[in-house]
């Protein structure tokens, strides 16, 4: 476990954020992990970021907290090997702190002039009931991100839009945001099969943070049961002497 989720009152603040997430789903959870850390002055500005700016991020925080190796197993889908991965979250994120930035895009075509923005965390919880018709998905999506829409001098409505159009937007908002739907590039050692599979960084940051919050409250137990300290004075020793004292009630 790097230092940096040991730093003091910090270890708090994410185990606290772990309780209040449990029960969340994974778009409210990505969303609140990154407001705690990353706190920004609006409260919904992470839930109004694009989900490649949120995805980023979440990169960014996996790595800060965990290291930036990232670990996956996989089976190739024509042999059933089980393949097993590396990638670095660098390959992912930017430099710098990350910032979410709401931003205009537009698309001119034919006399149709298109100003729209990404979608984000907010649309996919909004749209969760109507994803499973895709159609009225799609047109419920582009009522939300489309932002303006003219015909010649006219202004008209998302539901206006010919498909042709449509599908040529939603290829320049997935080339716009393109860690919206991160894919990874496998390829299988046993019979050379290569294929795309999907990776979801929120689901793995958050089976990581499960992962530790369950170790630190089993070593809080150990601790608090060898010794009758309380919770909060376990989580305020620093980590090396909690290791100390754990040696001893488990050499
Ligand atoms: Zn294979």
């Amino acid at each position: 476990m790097p230092a940096a989720v040991h730093a003091a009152g910090f270890e708090q603040v994410l185990l606290q954020t772990w309780e209040q997430l449990h029960a969340a789903d994974a778009d409210t959870r990505a969303v609140g992990l990154l407001q705690a850390v990353w706190p920004q002055p609006e409260a919904e500005t992470w839930s109004a970021a694009s989900l490649g700016t949120r995805d980023a991020a979440l990169f960014r925080l996996q790595s800060a907290l965990f290291g930036p190796q990232l670990h996956t197993l996989t089976q190739c889908p024509a042999c059933g090997e089980t393949l097993e991965s590396q990638f670095d979250c660098a390959q992912f994120t930017g430099e710098g702190a990350p910032t979410p930035v709401p931003t205009a895009l537009a698309l001119r075509e034919q006399d149709w002039e298109i100003e729209f923005r990404l979608p984000s965390s907010n649309d996919v919880v909004a749209l969760r009931d109507a994803a499973a018709d895709p159609a009225v998905a799609v047109s419920a999506l582009l009522r939300r991100c489309v932002l303006r829409l003219r015909q010649g001098e006219r202004e008209a409505s998302a539901d206006e839009l010919p498909t042709d159009l449509v599908v040529q937007l939603e290829a320049r908002m997935a080339a716009s945001d393109p860690l919206a739907d991160l894919r990874l590039s496998l390829s299988c050692p046993a019979c050379a099969t290569a294929w795309d599979a999907a990776f979801d960084i929120g689901e793995y940051l958050w089976e990581s943070l499960d992962d530790w919050a369950q170790d630190l409250l089993s070593e809080v137990h150990l601790l608090a049961r060898a010794y009758g300290w309380r919770e909060h004075d376990i989580l305020s020793l620093t980590a090396v002497r909690r290791r100390f004292y754990l040696d001893l009630v488990q050499p």
